[in-house]
């Protein structure tokens, strides 16, 4: 692919990003959300520890100590925060660490959970500081100090809690302040899929949607899908389209092929926005190290994004390495865009002498 392509790409297309969107929620995810552990499909370790807590906890009759999922978005810490309220019986409430603006926010949502309940809290490292504060009272001792009016008129009011469990996500456990971390008696880290557990969520996705689809069909979507569970239900029903339009409905490995490609998936799952950063990295920057900030400002995304979305992925294929004075592109990713890594020359120049 040539450089002049390089500004053509648009980060406007998202099918990529492992983020969160309600719509995509009702239209599609809800329905594929694995209800107990015995449906959830990898994280092994994760899994089995959790198992151990839940049925300790069911056993003594207690709420379960609070739980902290973190690792990069898509791969299943909503779906798991779901699980143990449905394993344990309970309620689950979901909000999230920006949606939560005032301390007087969290105490309306502490006081109306039932005994056991679990409360979740999606990108819990982007809370107030004013609520995270109320939060630690909250964890340890099931009550929460509330301070109404100012000056003379101030009056404080002690209010207990029922015991309940916090679930707190996370695709930075880094951000986390050492308080808020260490009120967390689990700590679980969610690892990216390897193609053969996704092309289990896809085949089971399929099931559930109708969708016939063959074993290397969905291996094929399985090893374009970056390791996320998210993008690989969300490619499962773009590929459908042409399967249903090219082959019967039946998606065979042809036509994961012919769609993937034809939506510019390259076989690694790397799509026009990953090879933009990484053309961009080489192409203005020799290959890094070049500062996230610069990065993104040369791309026109966000930092965050770059760091939260597209880097952990890269990274996990050995394309991007980070150093202590920036981002470089490994020899691979040169080697993957068909570029001559620095130092290397390149098979057009040698086939010369
Ligand atoms: P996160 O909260 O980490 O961003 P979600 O829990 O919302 O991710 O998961 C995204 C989607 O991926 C869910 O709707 C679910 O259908 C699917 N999914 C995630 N993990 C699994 C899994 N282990 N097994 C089957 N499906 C999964």
């Amino acid at each position: 692919m040539a450089f002049e392509n390089v500004n053509e790409f648009d980060f406007e297309d998202r099918m990529m990003t492992p983020e969160y969107s309600p719509e995509a929620d009702a239209e599609v995810e809800n329905p594929l959300r694995p209800k107990v552990l015995g449906e959830y499909i990898g994280q092994e370790k994760v899994k089995e520890n959790l198992a151990v807590f839940i049925e300790a906890a069911r056993q003594r009759k207690e709420s379960l100590d609070h739980v902290l999922l973190y690792g990069p978005p898509g791969l299943g810490k909503t779906t798991l925060a779901g699980i143990i309220a449905n394993e344990l019986g309970v309620n689950l409430r979901i909000t999230s660490g920006p949606a939560i603006e005032k301390p007087g926010d969290l105490a309306a949502l502490l006081t109306n959970l039932n005994p056991g309940d679990v409360l979740f809290i999606d990108e819990i490292h982007r809370l107030a500081r004013s609520v995270e504060e109320i939060l630690y009272p909250a964890m340890e001792d099931f009550a929460i100090d509330i301070i109404t009016g100012k000056g003379q008129m101030a009056a404080s009011y002690h209010l207990p809690l029922p015991r309940f469990t916090l679930v707190g996500a996370t695709t930075r456990a880094g951000q986390l302040t050492a308080p808020l971390r260490d009120r967390f008696g689990v700590v679980l880290r969610l690892e990216m899929y390897n193609p053969k557990e996704l092309a289990q969520i896809v085949t089971r996705s399929a099931g559930i949607l109708g969708i016939p689809i063959e074993a290397d069909g969905a291996l094929e979507l399985a090893s374009r899908s970056r390791g996320t569970p998210r993008i690989a239900n969300r490619l499962l029903k773009r590929v459908r389209d042409f399967a249903q339009i090219m082959s019967n409905g039946v998606i065979t490995y042809a036509t994961a092929k012919l769609a993937l490609d034809r939506l510019e998936i390259d076989e690694l799952g790397l799509d026009a926005n990953d090879r933009r950063i990484l053309f961009t990295m080489i192409q203005y920057y020799n290959g890094g190290p070049v500062g996230l900030d610069t990065l993104a400002a040369a791309v026109g995304e966000e930092s965050v994004t770059i760091e939260d979305v597209y880097e952990p992925y890269l990274m996990q294929i050995g394309f991007l390495s980070r150093t202590p004075r920036g981002r470089c592109a490994t020899r691979s990713a040169y080697l993957h865009l068909g570029l001559t890594p620095p130092g290397e020359s390149s098979p057009d120049q040698t086939k010369l002498y």
